[in-house]
């Protein structure tokens, strides 16, 4: 029988590290904790119950025992390991990519049901047969919403004015698009200056700013009618990953595998 001092939670397995000879830590995210790591016992020995339900990129359900530092998954059931995913590089390389953004932009104890769900959903669409990079771009768009930093799509972030429907920039420092005024003069104010180490935007089109904008408002269902041809789902994959790389100030690790295969899908 469980004590007062066990607690059950449903969570995606983001990663496990090891922890001496047996044990695992895993972290995971759940909808009523947010973030949290706990410790598996055991995990490493042959027989250990816990095995496959507590391998990133499985949704389980688990047991957990209040610990002095770190909490402890006594028991496990695997609610969906995502088969899918794991049994195709390609997807597999989508899915961690999004487990590695979940782990890069939460801090434990943070609970968000609707990160969770964002989560969990954006899994299930990247099992589907015909899930594309709109699955992707859709996570990081409301990721992003959800914590805070949603894009500025509308009005110029310098001077507030609405945007008209001509080639834009993109400033991740600013975390939204600056008009050509205003880009033009801050270009202009950047080249006199050698203090500021990175260039503080890059043009976006016409057609990626529709794209963003209707995906930052509309449901999962919606965002995949839109056709998109390669060489706008590369400026939008680019446009969004250059913005979160400013955030977490580093390059995802997953993303550089993401990017590998892609080169090599492209080569065959
Ligand atoms: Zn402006």
């Amino acid at each position: 029988m469980g004590t007062s001092r066990d607690y059950q939670t449903q969570g995606v397995i983001l990663k496990q590290t090891k922890l001496g000879e047996f044990d695992k830590i895993i972290t995971i995210y759940t909808p009523e904790f947010g973030k949290l790591r706990a410790v598996a016992k055991g995990a490493c020995r042959p027989k250990s119950k816990l095995g496959g339900n507590i391998e990133p990129l499985t949704h389980s359900l688990m047991l957990l025992a209040k610990g002095r530092n770190l909490d402890i998954v006594t028991q496990s059931q695997t609610i969906n390991g995502f088969l899918a995913l794991k049994n195709d590089l390609w997807r597999m390389a989508r899915a961690l990519y999004i487990l590695e953004l979940i782990d890069a932009f939460t801090i434990e104890g943070t609970e968000s049901r609707l990160l969770f769900e964002l989560l969990l959903g954006s899994l299930h669409q990247l099992s589907e047969p015909d899930s594309n990079e709109t699955a992707l771009r859709y996570f990081e768009l409301h990721l992003l919403h959800y914590l805070g930093y949603r894009p500025q799509l509308r009005r110029c972030v310098t001077c507030d004015s609405p945007l008209k429907p001509v080639i834009n920039f993109f400033s991740p420092a600013k975390g939204g698009l600056i008009c050509p005024a205003c880009n033009s003069e801050e270009n202009s104010r950047y080249e006199q200056s050698d203090t500021i180490a990175t260039k503080p935007s890059f043009p976006l089109s016409v057609q990626a700013l529709k794209v963003l904008r209707l995906w930052q408002s509309c449901d999962y269902v919606t965002s995949r009618r839109v056709k998109v041809k390669p060489g706008l789902s590369r400026e939008l994959e680019q446009t969004l990953c250059e913005y979160i790389r400013y955030i977490v100030q580093r390059e995802l690790k997953s993303l550089t595998w993401l990017k590998r295969l892609g080169k090599e899908n492209v080569s065959l």
